[in-house]
């Protein structure tokens, strides 16, 4: 299949060229002719596999072959400016888009912009904006009075600028919501609900989760109509492409001799190293600076500003090592990331997955290391179970941890006697045992996640 073939406009498949992609992706080539033929999706499928094209595409499709102009022969624009010229209004007019993205977090919504003036880089009239928290009002007045075509937002600043007047939904034509499971664990649904009601019933919803399950499915099917459900799995949620291990560490400065090791690594291009608090990012990313890395940190206590800086470095490659917290590096795309680190465990197993999709994007190989003391080996067990994987534990030569990486996590509290069948299991031969009763988010075993018991909604990236 080619993206000619998916009858794409030629300023689009223009642009499509000139970014290098030759054919679609799978979830692509399922999507895109379903989009538009004006069909609502639920769409899961493995973070890298290209989504934000399976979407945007489809729009940017109907808006470039849209007529453009209304009966009296001028744009919306151009009836606004000329409206202006002749003096008729000091009054301000809300901007009347017709394409609304939804993102958990500003970073996301910053890539799906960037993401669409690349693919609508021949289509010139059609306009993509970010509206985010931390992005100062009177810049972001400035781009609503554009009345752009294309607004990408996250939640909690969007519904500022509904109940302050400055958007008008009802010209609204197309709504996605891009990674719907995370805006919903970070506590975004009512959020949701507001948008979704202001918006006209008329509209094409389409929505994108790494699950339909639960909650988020149950949301999904209220606000769309009869919706094409497309679920990418296989070899794509196994992270094929993705080489997970664990390393085993004895204490800190273990830790922390394997981590530098690790980012001497001939084959590392550049690498995420994963913190459980903001604080240690900051920490780490010093201390690597100190010893010669091209480090900085990304969490959500710095600005925005400072966040685009970092990111922006990263892409042009000034910065080798990012050290980021969940919710600043989620959906982060920069092809060179060869290596993920979980300095820390992530609190919940949905996290690791989303970790380590930041290394083998579209299709590269990528290495996804885990530093983990002999204490977490249940939360490990807990991924394994997530992700239906066993991780391989690896010792390197000269950082032999002084426990050997033997199941000992494996074993109960109370030590495992012989012939206990449970727990006989020898390296190599782990097995998935029967899922644990503890509740997602649990925090018993979790070391090192200071903040695991602070609700989600602390990540807000409002
Ligand atoms: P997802 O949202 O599924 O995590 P993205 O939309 O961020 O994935 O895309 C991941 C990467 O793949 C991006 O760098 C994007 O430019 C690239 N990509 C997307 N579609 C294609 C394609 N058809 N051919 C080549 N690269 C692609
Ligand atoms: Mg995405």
């Amino acid at each position: 299949m080619t993206f000619e073939s998916l009858g794409l406009h030629t300023s689009i498949l223009k642009a499509l060229t000139e970014a290098g992609y030759t054919e679609p992706t799978t979830v692509q080539a399922q999507a895109v002719p379903a989009a538009l033929a004006g069909r609502d999706l639920m769409v899961s499928s493995q973070t890298g596999s290209g989504k934000t094209a399976a979407f945007m595409l489809p729009a940017l499709h109907k808006f470039a072959s849209a007529e453009p102009a209304d009966e009296s022969g001028k744009t919306p624009n151009q009836e606004r400016q000329s409206a202006r010229s002749r003096g008729d209004r000091p009054r301000f007019q809300a901007a009347q888009p017709k394409m609304l993205v939804l993102t958990p977090t500003r970073e996301l919504a910053l890539q799906v912009t960037t993401a669409t003036d690349k693919y609508s880089i021949y289509a010139r009239r059609i306009k993509a904006v970010s509206i985010l928290g931390g992005m100062p009002y009177p810049k972001q007045m400035q781009l609503l009075s554009r009345n752009p075509e294309i607004l990408v937002a996250t939640p909690g600043r969007l519904i500022d600028h509904m109940e302050s007047g400055k958007i008008d939904f009802s010209k609204l034509e197309i709504l996605v919501l891009d990674e719907a499971d995370r805006m919903l664990d970070m506590g975004f649904i009512d959020d949701i609900e507001k948008i979704v009601a202001a918006t006209p019933e008329t509209r094409q919803t389409m929505l994108f989760s790494a699950t339909l399950d639960g909650v988020v499915g149950n949301m999904a099917k209220r606000i769309t109509k009869d919706p094409l459900v497309i679920q990418i799995a296989g070899s794509a949620t196994k992270h094929e492409n993705i080489q997970q291990r664990v390393h085993f560490v004895d204490d800190l400065s273990h830790k922390n001799r394997v981590l530098d090791h690790l980012l001497r690594d001939e084959t590392m291009d550049q690498a995420v190293v994963f913190t459980a608090t903001k604080r240690d990012a900051d920490t780490i990313a010093d201390r690597l600076n100190i010893a010669g890395f091209a480090a900085a940190a990304l969490h959500g206590d710095m600005h925005q500003g400072a966040r685009n800086r970092t990111l922006d470095a990263m892409r042009r490659g000034q910065v080798r090592v990012l050290v980021a917290t969940d919710v600043a590096a989620r959906g982060i795309d920069v092809p060179a990331i060869t290596h993920v680190v979980n300095y820390d465990l992530p609190k919940f197993p949905e996290d690791y997955v989303h970790r380590i999709g930041r290394t083998g994007r579209a299709g590269r190989k990528g290495l996804a290391i885990s530093l983990v003391n002999h204490a977490e080996g249940m939360n490990i067990k807990r991924i394994e179970r997530f992700t239906k994987q066993i991780i391989p534990i690896e010792v390197i030569e000269g950082f032999e941890p002084k426990r050997t990486a033997s199941p000992s996590h494996a074993r109960k509290p109370g030590g495992w006697k012989p012939g206990d069948s449970r727990s006989a299991a020898k390296p190599g031969q782990r097995t998935f045992s029967k899922p644990a009763a503890a509740p997602r988010g649990e925090g018993g075993g979790y070391k090192g996640n200071r903040d695991a018991s602070a609700p989600r909604r602390s990540f807000t990236d409002r």
